[in-house]
């Protein structure tokens, strides 16, 4: 069936004003999801917050379902926190590691979770050891399986990095963490809602992701996959009455599903509104998605290579919605700072977002235009048109070219230039 791109527009409110190529930062929520989280906002405002959490009761609970259908698990084995990051660190931070324990990683890295992989080693004495790529950028199975033992505990990877089209073997690393028996922990924050993710098929045990990103959903949301046969391992480093209920003067007991990742307050019209996201995705389908944003993104990187003076930065052998380049001479931050003037909507990925990537790769930041399906080749063809112009750089038919390569003798060159 055809993508009905209209009625994604149409569903959009923010296509009619901005080209939002920044969808790896935060998507553009759709009209469903911000009618759902006013009307319960107007809800608390009406007759209470507690009583408007009673009311709501079905909706509430309506996301733990959404999120098993999406990511083919159980919803007992999902947790509802405010971000990717807390979902990682929450589960990470609930293992408990000896020192020599090894942990493998990859080069795809996040901060947030390379950071507290840091500190847990200072902490505890286990070892960060981060697997190489293999030709391709992506990585390396055969690195990876030279680097086991008994003494790892936990592979713990980025499916999807931030600043780049790679797509990790998720599959392939959780056959090979299977076979040794480690904890797979598998950082989904860019590929949930935006290509399959099935924590069955990649043999996960712990997955993060956010709301805000490829689900559309509001910001301050995120998602904690932990499979139900690991649960009771994990004790989470902070808790509370939702966590761990008060059950004796000298006893609680730690909630026997995911909940127990979770803090009792939160955002109520935050999480209804990721549980509509989640429906919505689901209604336009993850497969359908996934090959439209591949199209649109192949499309973008197919103009884009035309141009004298970018270098084109994706890995990996298949490439998602997540297109990165530099520019020679130009500093990223201003490009996108002259291209935001124009309504146009792209980010600066720096160095210290994935350092291991960016300064193996000799980079310290680059520019990331990332799509999504409700996009459009319109909108790639004028993203391009408006870079070009940015740069200082003329296209014909969809080829550019600088200004100063082109002959001054060519009356008509000149004449097309204009
Ligand atoms: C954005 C991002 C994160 C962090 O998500 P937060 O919700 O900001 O904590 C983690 N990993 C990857 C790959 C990301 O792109």
């Amino acid at each position: 069936m055809p993508f009905d791109i209209l009625r994604a527009r149409a569903d959009t409110v923010g296509c009619t004003h901005v080209l939002h190529f920044n969808n790896a930062g935060a998507a553009l929520v759709p009209r469903v999801v911000m009618n759902a989280m006013i009307a319960h906002l107007e809800l608390e405002e009406r007759i209470g917050s507690y009583e408007a959490a009673v009311q709501s009761h079905d909706a509430l609970e309506h996301l733990y379902d959404a999120a098993a259908t999406l990511l083919s698990c159980h919803r007992d084995e999902v947790s509802f926190v405010e971000s990717s990051s807390r979902a990682w660190n929450m589960a990470f931070l609930s293992m408990s590691l000896r020192c020599g324990d090894r942990i493998l990683t990859s080069m795809a890295e996040y901060a947030s979770n390379y950071i507290t992989l840091m500190q847990a080693a200072r902490k505890t004495g286990a070892i960060v050891e981060v697997i190489d790529n293999d030709e391709y950028g992506q990585i390396s199975l055969r690195a990876l399986r030279n680097a086991i033992d008994e003494r790892v505990k936990l592979i713990a990877i980025t499916h999807v990095p931030t600043n780049g089209g790679l797509v990790n073997p998720v599959i392939e690393v959780g056959q090979v963490a299977r076979e040794v028996g480690a904890l797979y922990l598998v950082d989904a924050c860019q590929s949930v809602g935006q290509m399959p993710v099935d924590v069955q098929a990649m043999n996960c045990d712990i997955l993060s992701t956010a709301g805000r990103k490829y689900l559309r959903g509001p910001r301050g949301t995120g998602l904690l996959y932990v499979r139900r046969s690991i649960l009771e391992q994990l004790e989470p480093p902070l808790l509370d009455v939702q966590a761990a209920p008060w059950v004796a003067t000298d006893r609680f007991v730690l909630r026997p599903d995911a909940r127990r990742f979770e803090s009792w307050e939160t955002s109520y019209a935050g999480k209804i509104g990721l549980g509509v996201a989640i429906d919505y995705a689901l209604a336009w389908g993850i497969e359908a998605t996934w090959a439209r944003v591949s199209a649109l993104a192949d499309d973008l990187r197919a103009q884009l290579r035309y141009f004298p003076g970018i270098t084109m930065r994706d890995l990996g052998v298949t490439r998602c919605g997540i297109v990165t380049f530099t520019v020679d001479g130009k500093d990223p931050r201003e490009i996108c700072r002259l291209l935001a003037r124009q309504r146009i909507n792209v980010w600066n990925s720096e160095i210290s977002l994935t350092r291991l990537d960016m300064e193996a790769r000799g980079m310290t930041d680059l520019i990331r235009a990332s799509v999504h399906y409700y996009n459009t080749h319109e909108e790639i063809e004028q993203f391009c048109s408006a870079l070009a112009t940015v740069l200082g750089i003329t296209r014909f038919g969809g080829v550019a070219m600088r200004l100063d390569t082109v002959s001054s003798g060519s009356s008509a060159a000149r004449e097309r230039l204009e």
